[in-house]
């Protein structure tokens, strides 16, 4: 028997719609390159979005058609978020970070047929344009007075095509299981891999996120998303802000700025701020040397990368800010857990509290995971066993974009997510390394995060990453490498005597070396392929 309940999609559509009529004035701060702090309501944002249809109708683009943008934060990307998938089309959000040949790769196996970008990516565009034949249209996203001189074909000014647009679209009803949005992964092995969100997986992800244990999320809220629009949808805000109300802070291109980040924070009473762990250093040391303060600032939720404590504890003694440390990856929209105590953290010790905290947390309805062994046998939640993890749920995707019936679901539909973990009795999953980085020493694993972890907490280290190099009786054995703190000299062995006690002593690594810079991905993260090329001659002192 059918329930006799209306039956609505679940459209991107839907939030903007309700998000218009109920939280129509709810505020979005952006900072622009042309017009330096913009402000603006939902409403305003939602109206120019109907313009963005118009202009892309105007076109000729049809449903399903790809639209990308290299664009930052700001409120432009947001009409385009809105204005490209409420129409039917797909916004494909283009990496600025990538190298310029996986640029082409994914704009041309994309087959985008315009491109909308920021002024300030016009020498990458201008650089790659004669090998996108796919591109009929490319749109630079600012006013009339800051459009670039360029040769690029086909260019039109963004703000003179909303000018000229009609305001009025009627918007289509849309199948919720429609693709509203493309994301390549960053493809750290072999070509990226496109992962296509659809309109019912964007707004369920878009409810769960606002949860108490996940984001807390309400019209209250003044929300900072540090994370790109460009990579994984900044972690869903674009939608979850809408949802329920809150203000949307945008920080543009000063992503990884201490200052700006401070004077958003302060200036806007920003509640809450998301971001991987790099731009917290930023942040952090802006403060520590400014000797300012965030006072509005209630929590942040990081992720992206295993969060050090060191983040954890600075956040919170100093700032008493919340860290919630969060799992995800771009199949997977990208939330899978989070972590929030289910104890009251003050009846803890501090050590205790410290385990707990490093963990990536519990799964939010709406993703189910588990952690299997070798022969894909279910693994206990003891906080011991490891194993790959395995996830499914109403946001992970189920193949990749033109990939065919690539499988990448096992025959239970379970998706394999490359990353190695425990999982304990309360149901909080602790992520111990990326399948292809943990280190296998003579047969037992060690984990690399856990030992970045603990280093970068020293005081003379900056940045850290341990490798696992060849060894002639362990096979492989863990190698520190260290960027020092701008004071600091390293002394080796007395940074090797700060594991003792913290880890099994066979885990303490083998030797450390000292760098100027870690190699990053184009996400940010640290780039274990380049570390490991870098140092595939490097061999332990005997
Ligand atoms: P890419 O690195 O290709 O851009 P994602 O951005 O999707 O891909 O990254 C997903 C991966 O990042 C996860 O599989 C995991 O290895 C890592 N990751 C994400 N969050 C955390 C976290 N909190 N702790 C440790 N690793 C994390």
């Amino acid at each position: 028997m059918r329930g006799r309940m209306m039956s609505k999609p679940l459209t991107i559509t839907e939030i903007m719609a309700f998000a218009d009529r109920h939280h129509g004035n709810s505020e979005i701060v952006s900072i622009t390159a042309d017009e330096g702090l913009h402000r603006a309501t939902y409403r305003d944002v939602f109206a120019r979005a109907a313009r963005v249809a118009a202009v892309l109708e105007s076109m000729g683009f049809n449903e399903g058609d790809r639209i990308a943008t290299l664009a930052w934060n700001d409120h432009r990307h947001l009409e385009l978020y809105y204005g490209v998938s409420c129409s039917g089309r797909v916004l494909h959000t283009v990496n600025p970070r990538l190298f310029g040949e996986q640029l082409v790769y994914i704009i041309n196996h994309a087959e985008d047929r315009a491109l909308f970008f920021d002024p300030m990516f016009l020498p990458l565009v201008e650089g790659l344009a004669d090998r996108l034949p796919t591109v009929e249209q490319f749109v630079a996203l600012c006013g009339r007075a800051a459009m670039p001189d360029s040769k690029l074909p086909r260019l039109e000014c963004y703000e003179t095509l909303l000018d000229n647009a009609t305001a009025n679209v009627d918007w289509p009803a849309l199948d919720e299981q429609s693709a509203s949005a493309l994301c390549y992964t960053s493809g750290t092995t072999g070509h990226p891999k496109g992962v296509l969100y659809s309109h019912r997986s964007t707004v369920l992800h878009a409810y769960a996120s606002a949860l108490p244990d996940v984001m807390q999320l309400s019209k209250r809220d003044v929300v900072l998303p540090v994370v790109p629009m460009f990579h994984v949808n900044a972690w869903g805000t674009p939608y979850s802000g809408p949802l329920t109300g809150a203000k949307l802070v945008l920080p543009g291109p000063k992503m990884a700025d201490g200052e700006t980040l401070h004077s958003l924070i302060d200036g806007e009473g920003v509640t809450i701020a998301l971001g991987v762990p790099t731009v917290w250093l930023a942040l952090l040391e802006h403060l520590r040397t400014t000797g300012k303060t965030v006072p509005s600032l209630d929590r942040t939720l990081v992720g992206g990368a295993a969060c050090p404590l060191s983040i954890m504890r600075e956040f919170e003694e100093r700032h008493g800010v919340t860290t919630r440390h969060g799992w995800g990856m771009t199949e997977t929209s990208p939330l899978g857990s989070v972590n929030v105590p289910v104890e009251d953290p003050s009846s803890l010790n501090e050590r205790e509290h410290d385990e707990q905290r490093v963990k990536q947390g519990r799964a939010l309805f709406g993703v189910d995971f588990k952690i299997v062994d070798d022969a894909n046998r279910e693994l206990p939640w003891d906080g011991k066993a490891f194993g790959d993890l395995k996830i499914r749920g109403y946001w992970v995707c189920d193949g990749y974009f033109k990939a065919g019936d690539g499988a990448v679901l096992d025959a239970d539909g379970w998706f394999s997510t490359g990353d190695v973990a425990t999982i304990d009795a309360s149901g909080f999953m602790k992520i111990t390394d990326r399948t292809k980085d943990v280190i296998k020493s003579g047969g037992e694993w060690i984990s690399s995060i856990e030992l970045e972890n603990l280093a970068i907490g020293h005081p003379d280290v900056a940045e850290a990453a341990v490798i696992g190099v060849d060894h002639p009786k362990w096979t492989e054995r863990p190698l520190l490498i260290v960027v020092p703190t701008d004071s600091s000299t390293i002394d080796k062995a007395a940074l090797l005597d700060w594991f003792k006690g913290k880890v099994a002593d066979w885990w303490i690594p083998d030797d450390v070396v000292t760098v100027a810079t870690i190699p990053h991905t184009a996400t940010g993260k640290i780039s274990k392929l380049t570390l490991r090329e870098q140092f595939k001659e490097y061999r332990f002192p005997t």
